[in-house]
């Protein structure tokens, strides 16, 4: 698998479609208006420095290399047309994955095979919609996929085994560590084990048994680990969990969300990326 096509540009489409052409693939970006494909420049320009700090064989020269390769069209047929593998990080809707999966489907070759990297839909949400469920798969990618480098490589009961092998090598290929799921799992492995912890963390810090340091030297200490959970949420940004709180069924959830929002989003305590959050950077 040589050409791929990244089917939205947002946070993850841009990281996918940089990172695999930085691994020498060929790749087609594809959104929905040329204006929102313009933006793309200004993604590679936040990503260089990132490579340049986080990865050892970067190069400034690597990185214009890999720009080079990526071509962007906001023409769905003429972004398919060479494709031999399709990702899909368009907005976490079903009904426009279902969309855009069914106009790729009737765009794409025969051989492309199709994967979304969708965090919370099973791959059997969207398979029919895409008219070759058997192509059809979840690759699933972590927030900064240059070094966050999983991909979870998970079909449906349908998915044909030699796809599932393709994806799994392709994702080795562009730097990924591919993990293969045996069947489906809302939340993948990542989030079956991520949510129950946070949200363990979460009320610890609601009943106020003990301060977020605490809780995360507790943790770091007794596991080995190198982060806590108060440190993870500082990593991943205050935004999602505050959405994902924010709909809980849980009331404690909903109220953990309202602090995030109240105590640290309005105060532009976003996380590591705005130098502070649960701690302070600077
Ligand atoms: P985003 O909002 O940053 O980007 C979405 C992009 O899709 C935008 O560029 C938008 O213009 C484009 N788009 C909208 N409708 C479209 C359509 N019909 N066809 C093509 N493009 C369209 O979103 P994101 O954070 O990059 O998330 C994208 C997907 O990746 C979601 O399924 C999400 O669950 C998954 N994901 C996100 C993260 C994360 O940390 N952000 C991590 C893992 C997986």
């Amino acid at each position: 698998m040589e050409n791929l096509t990244v089917l939205g540009t947002g946070v993850l489409g841009s990281q996918i479609a940089f990172q695999a052409a930085y691994q020498g693939k060929e790749v087609v970006a594809y959104d929905l208006t040329d204006e929102i494909l313009a933006k793309l420049t200004d993604r590679w320009e936040y990503l260089k420095p990132l490579y340049l700090r986080d990865l050892p064989d970067a190069t400034p020269e690597k990185l214009d290399a890999a720009i080079s390769r990526i071509r962007a069209s906001s023409d769905l047929a003429d972004a398919l047309k060479d494709a031999d593998l399709v990702i899909e990080a368009v907005p976490e809707v079903l009904q426009i994955k279902r969309d855009t999966w069914s106009k790729a489907g009737a765009l794409a070759p025969s051989h492309t095979v199709f994967a979304t990297n969708s965090s919370t839909l099973l791959p059997s949400d969207i398979a029919d919609a895409t008219g070759r469920p058997e192509k059809f798969l979840a690759l699933h990618f972590a927030n900064e996929v240059w070094r966050q480098n999983i991909g979870e490589v998970m079909g449906h009961a349908g998915t044909d085994p030699q796809s599932v092998d393709a994806v799994a090598t392709f994702a080795e290929e562009i730097g990924m560590v591919p993990v293969k799921l045996k069947k489906e799992q809302p939340g993948y492995i990542v989030n079956s084990l991520l949510i129950p912890f946070m949200t363990a963390a979460s009320k610890l810090f609601l009943h106020d048994v003990a301060d977020v340091a605490e809780i995360d030297k507790t943790w770091r200490i007794a596991t080995g680990s190198p982060f806590g959970p108060f440190e993870i949420y500082d990593i991943i940004g205050m935004e999602t969990p505050y959405t994902l709180n924010a709909q809980s069924e849980d009331p404690e959830m909903r109220e953990f969300a309202q602090i995030l929002k109240r105590d640290f989003i309005d105060k532009g305590r976003m996380g590591r990326g705005t130098g502070k959050g649960f701690y302070d950077y600077e």
